[in-house]
């Protein structure tokens, strides 16, 4: 929309222009393990309304994605809008997504939400609006790049620990999918090759050895083997169960089987991330998640077996942190996605059926 004139350059004035944010509104919607968000921007990506809540990806998707329909149209009403005013939808799920299919592959989390026709069930409540589907990583990756540190980064990695481990890699200034678009599945990486058993059916993958349920398997071994009295302490007042977020709390009340259990769990996603750092060379590693609340123990034990494990070149300018953005990665992250798609229109056409 014309917004008035510019300073004359000699000629006439210049007309100057912006994005009427009055044009429609996009979705950003960010599915986890055990958590969704759900946020609604206008056009220059401004969040106007965001909300989270708990969920279970083993649940069948049409109930998960009914879910974020139903909260959609709630905030879009809060929100003086209608469902026909949506332009697009940017959207994470966690798992391998065929990207110009827009369907999960293969998810070793929710195998029922495999070849999901995931558009299809939005474009009946929201006809006027494209879907765009990626993986949770990649969104978060995205989000880093468009409001976070990684803003001007052109190599960088993202990587979320939580329920599971996965990379979100941006190269040369964009998002790398690979061929298929399961690039940066790092989770399903081998450690150990008679490690315990991953949801994909290998066995020792990082995954099934450094992420949350491993981290919440070790702590109650250390509790039937006596070696933590906090972590004991901590179960029993929870009636017997532990999250991960409790070893932390047992670890920054000085617990060393605590301690051991979170440093393992950063070594062995350092020695994975030291191969990626000289396959890639990025400049930065954010760390983002559940468990990147975890602070400096983990964030030590990565760092040095990083350090340790990479050839010197790669790591002379080499940052690894954590993420500042919060939760708030993975919305931010598929509201830039959909962005991306609404002002790319002629280079996409087939996003736009
Ligand atoms: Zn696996």
């Amino acid at each position: 929309m014309e917004v008035g004139e510019g300073v004359s350059q000699g000629g006439r004035k210049p007309g100057l222009l912006r994005i009427n944010n009055n044009l429609g509104y996009i979705a950003g919607i960010d599915i986890g393990a055990t958590s969704l968000d759900v946020a609604l921007a206008d056009v220059t990506g401004l969040i106007l309304q965001r909300c989270s809540e708990p969920t279970d990806v083993k649940l069948k998707p049409e109930i998960v994605f009914a879910r974020c329909s139903e909260l959609l149209v709630s905030i879009l009403k809060t929100n003086g809008a209608t469902p026909d005013q949506l332009l697009g939808i940017g959207m994470g799920v966690p798992g391998p997504v065929d990207f110009a299919r827009g369907v999960l592959v293969a998810p070793p989390l929710m195998p029922e939400w495999e070849n999901f026709l995931i558009r299809d069930f939005f474009k009946k409540t929201f006809n006027s609006a494209f879907v765009v589907i990626d993986n949770d990583v990649n969104i978060m990756a995205m989000g880093e790049q468009s409001a976070g540190e990684g803003s001007g980064v052109d190599h960088f990695i993202f990587v979320k620990i939580g329920t599971g481990i996965g990379a979100g890699i941006i190269s040369n200034g964009k998002i790398h999918r690979g061929s298929d678009g399961s690039a940066g599945d790092i989770g399903h990486i081998c450690v150990d090759k008679n490690g315990p058993l991953c949801a994909c059916g290998n066995k020792g993958c990082l995954e099934a050895m450094a992420a949350g349920p491993a981290i919440t398997a070790r702590a109650l071994e250390a509790i039937r083997n006596g070696s933590s009295p906090v972590l004991r302490q901590i179960a029993e007042a929870g009636g017997g169960t532990i999250r991960p977020e409790d070893v932390n709390t047992a670890c920054r009340e000085g617990d060393q089987a605590a301690l051991d259990i979170i440093r393992d769990s950063g070594q062995m996603i350092g020695d994975v991330l030291a191969s990626l750092v000289n396959f890639f060379n990025p400049s930065h590693i954010f760390i983002g998640g559940g468990i990147a609340n975890f602070g400096n123990h983990l964030l030590v034990a990565i760092r040095r077996a990083v350090l340790h494990r990479s050839l010197p070149l790669a790591t002379t300018h080499l940052s690894i942190k954590f993420s500042r953005m919060g939760s708030n990665v993975g919305v931010i992250g598929a509201i830039s996605l959909a962005l991306d798609y609404l002002f790319a229109i002629e280079d996409n056409p087939h996003f736009f059926g």
